[in-house]
């Protein structure tokens, strides 16, 4: 009989290492096989022809079950399996669990019935009524969609879209339509001075496969620029992935990506149907799709021929996932474009003080844009001293902010009121004994939300009916409402400026991406007054009416809580007061705050961006932190105190890290308990260029892990609760 090989086989399971299965011959590696797994079939991916080293019963290796998925073989690109092992290592990831993000088992398997997909006929007859309007817009943003997405996104129902089909207004398609090249690939700009001056800088970027910054204001051209490196690439036959904060992948974006790339563009998020996502998967894999507009999962996906990584909003704390696998999908595609030898595009109109920090010391370039494309100046900026200014009528606004929204309505134009508190106010204590209304698994206070009528918390979304009693002294007595969220704005404003349109632009309002378009075209149709946003509106949006932007209570960001506190605060600022002005001259932000004179303020107000980023390197530098040094932080958590206390106390005792490696803690994390586990922080400093998983791995690996404890790792952290 002849000797069967041996091969490896790396599972998508919280496991770092590959189990060996035999075959009757040598597969490749790469190979998707479905193999038998401790009573279950799974599929896992060959990675390596040799066994994998451990001590087991060769007697009890098992023979793969298949290499074929449906009538062919299918394997994952050898980049990407070095780019898992390299995101595996990078964050102390067991392998199985990375591999897990580049694949669902749903793709290999059989298909149910064959999903049909429409798509909007430019050639029917009929004449189209305003709700069928929504539906051939969604279809213009989405290309083909089948049909119950078509009524869960759009709302509509099935009697509409029936007879739409019927009318022939829609038509059936491929889920994916070839196009021909040129029509994408024309494109017809002409760009200004100065963006030229950018471009040529980007193409020597391309050209030399460097990571590039474009470092420019809002409205500038940002996304013009590299959609121009995309076509470019495009052109030469490779695939392109632009990378979005999940929030900004809303129908406006891909919308200008439709319009100008027609169907080659793939939408990867995780609005996604199963269906679409396993078609999608293929197509990137079999290269009929080349430029992907994706969240930071896109990253994992198999492309065949990857020629530029385009990564929007560089900054946006979003890319950096916080649970199950901690990454940060912004340096993990400036790693992937290096990898494979491609250039990586960042953009942002506040950059990170990391990226900030590569530029200066010349590992990044710059192409930098200084002037709107409309020529309108950015906002004026000043601040409100809510010290000394005078308050409306029982009330915390002050008088000059309602004015200027009166002002703002008479001139035919659009305010925003910035907050970035959801819920009405963010802390309730009882009426009677003084005790704060508290979430029963996590150490933080549960959040009145009036729209739902109901207390949440924002740490585990445990929710209690708003007619709670107090569980300190159980007296129904009125639960006090203290401190501002958006809602308690909503309801102010409604008090003072009755006559005045409102929209509460929040993700507990806009739950889904079709509210969020409705919203948007309200606002850019003019048809709203105030709008009321928390973060959600900070990012990408383009408002033509919108000229004013009122700040409530900028100081919560400028008490240092953590490193990253200004950082965050100062981008947060800049880029809300970016949302006013894109397109109508004199426009106005104010900033309510009790400090007007921080520097932080006062860099805003002058648009001292080099100066700010300059001071905030001086104090990561003297303070030993990121970027001029590595953190990594531990979490370790159990439901019992006890243990969890032990265990930490234990683990400080090793302290086995060479002399320049600093173990800080163990220390209560600031939120103690979050889903019914107390929490403990550990945080670990070496020098910039150390291996500092190393030295993590060794003195983790030095005690063993106890029952009931849980450990979770987070390189480069963003957060410190
Ligand atoms: P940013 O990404 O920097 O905010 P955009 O690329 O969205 O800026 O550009 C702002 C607006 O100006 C968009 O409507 C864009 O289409 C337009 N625009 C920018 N540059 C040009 C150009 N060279 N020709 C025509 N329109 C442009
Ligand atoms: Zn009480
Ligand atoms: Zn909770």
């Amino acid at each position: 009989m002849k000797h069967p090989h041996l091969l490896s086989v790396l599972l998508p399971i919280n496991i770092n290492y590959p189990f060996t299965y035999s075959c009757t011959e040598a597969l490749e590696i790469g190979t998707i096989v479905k193999v038998s797994f401790r009573n279950r079939e799974l599929y896992g991916v060959v990675w390596s022809q040799e066994e994998h080293v451990t001590n087991f019963d060769r007697k009890k290796i098992k023979p793969i079950i298949t290499k074929k998925i449906g009538d062919d073989c299918i394997s994952l690109p050898g980049d990407l399996l070095s780019f898992l092992n390299w995101v595996s290592t990078y964050y102390m990831v067991p392998l199985g669990l990375v591999l897990k993000a580049s694949f669902k088992k749903q793709f290999f398997e059989k298909q149910g019935k064959k999903k049909i997909y429409y798509t909007f006929n430019p050639l029917h007859t009929s004449k189209i009524t305003q709700k069928q309007e929504t539906v051939i817009e969604l279809l213009q943003v989405h290309g083909t969609l089948e049909r119950n997405r078509i009524i869960s996104i759009s709302g509509l129902s099935n009697d509409i879209i029936r007879r739409m089909i019927r009318n022939g207004i829609l038509k059936e398609s491929e889920s994916f339509v070839e196009v021909e090249e040129k029509i994408y690939l024309e494109t017809n700009i002409d760009f200004t001075p100065e963006q030229n001056y950018a471009m040529e800088k980007i193409n020597a970027s391309l050209k030399q496969q460097k990571v590039t910054l474009i470092d420019g204001i809002t409205g500038s051209g940002k996304t013009e620029l590299y959609l121009e490196a995309a076509t470019k690439i495009l052109r030469q036959g490779k695939q392109v992935l632009i990378m979005l904060p999940e929030i900004t992948l809303t129908q406006e974006f891909l919308k200008i990506f439709r319009s100008r790339f027609k169907n080659q563009v793939g939408e990867w998020h995780s609005g996604l149907s199963e269906a679409r996502r396993r078609q999608l998967w293929y197509d990137i894999l079999n290269k009929k799709i080349r430029l992907v507009v994706g969240a930071r999962s896109s990253l994992f996906l198999p492309f065949i021929d990857l020629g530029l990584i385009v990564v929007d909003e560089e900054h946006d704390s979003s890319y950096k996932q916080e649970e199950g696998m901690i990454y940060n999908a912004r340096d993990m595609a400036i790693l992937r474009a290096k990898q494979l030898k491609i250039a990586c595009i960042l953009s942002s109109a506040t950059p990170s003080v990391e990226t900030f920090e590569n530029i200066v010391s010349n590992k990044y370039s710059r192409a930098a844009l200084n002037n709107r494309f409309y020529g309108t100046k950015l906002p004026t900026i000043s601040c409100i001293d809510m010290r000394k200014a005078e308050k409306e009528t029982d009330s915390f606004l002050p008088v000059e902010l309602i004015e200027d929204l009166k002002k703002t309505k008479e001139r035919n134009e659009q305010s925003l009121i910035f907050l970035n508190r959801r819920g009405y106010s963010p802390m309730s204590i009882c009426g009677n004994c003084g005790v704060r209304v508290d979430c029963p698994h996590c150490d933080a206070w549960l959040v009145l939300h009036k729209n739902t009528l109901k207390y949440k918390c924002h740490y585990c979304g445990h929710a209690e009916e708003s007619d709670i009693k107090c569980k300190n002294c159980h007296s129904s007595d009125k639960i006090i409402q203290t401190g501002l969220g958006i809602e308690k704005i909503d309801e102010e404003l409604n008090r003072l400026l009755p006559d005045m349109s409102r929209i509460i632009f929040s993700s507990d309002y806009l739950p889904s991406s079709g509210s969020v378009s409705a919203a948007l075209r309200q606002i850019k149709e003019n048809k709203i007054d105030l709008i009321i946003g928390t973060q959600l509106i900070s990012k990408g949006h383009n408002f033509p009416s919108l000229t004013y932007v009122g700040i409530l209570d900028a100081d919560f960001g400028l008490e240092v809580t953590d490193i990253r506190a200004s950082e965050r605060t100062y981008q947060i600022l800049n880029q809300v007061s970016g949302r006013a002005g894109r397109v109508k001259q004199e426009s106005k932000v104010k900033i309510m705050t009790h400090m007007p004179d921080h520097p932080l303020l006062q860099s805003l107000k002058n648009n001292q961006k080099q100066e700010f980023y300059n001071a905030e390197l001086t104090i990561r530098n003297s303070s030993r932190m990121p970027p001029f040094a590595r953190l990594v932080a531990i979490i370790v958590s159990s439901k019992n105190r006890k243990l969890l206390n032990e265990y930490s106390q234990k683990l400080a005792l090793i302290n086995n890290f060479p002399k320049d490696v600093e173990l800080l803690g163990p220390i209560e994390a600031p939120i103690s308990r979050m889903r019914q586990y107390y929490r403990y922080r550990f945080l670990i400093r070496g020098p910039k260029n150390c291996n500092i998983q190393l030295y993590i791995k060794r003195w983790l690996d030095s005690l063993k892990l106890a029952p009931q404890i849980r450990i979770t790792i987070d390189v480069d952290p963003q957060n410190f609760l």
